[in-house]
């Protein structure tokens, strides 16, 4: 028997993956209501919150935005068009041992990192 939380967890994980690129939880609340009008907001971001953490998404935090989710969950950078404000991958490489070129923390205890490139997409060019 499957459980009503596991039922809407992979309606949520299907739209992160059917909607165009790292939508927000906004976008993805207001797609799922539109087959599923009796889900609320608090069980969409409950559930979004609950996928990242398991890794089943990934959280892109955009600086001065709304965090964006991402099915593709191995790391990779982002690319924020200022003008229309769409999130995109960036082809490159990622360099995992960014971290190790700290040369001095501060005290820090640094514990990830996110790059967010920004730019201006084709369509607004
Ligand atoms: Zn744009
Ligand atoms: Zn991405």
């Amino acid at each position: 028997m499957v459980s009503r939380n596991t039922v809407q967890r992979r309606i949520v994980l299907n739209a992160v993956r059917s909607l165009p690129i790292h939508p927000t939880a906004e976008e993805i609340y207001s797609h799922v209501a539109e087959e599923h009008p009796n889900i609320s907001k608090g069980t969409i971001y409950r559930n979004l919150n609950l996928l990242a953490d398991q890794g089943e998404v990934l959280r892109v935090r955009i600086p001065d935005g709304a965090d964006r989710y991402d099915y593709k969950t191995e790391r990779h950078y982002h690319v924020r068009c200022i003008r229309c404000g769409r999130v995109f991958d960036v082809d490159m490489p990622c360099r995992e041992d960014i971290l190790e070129g700290i040369t001095d923390s501060h005290g820090f205890i640094f514990t990830d990192f996110d790059i967010v490139f920004t730019g201006v997409c084709p369509d607004c060019q």
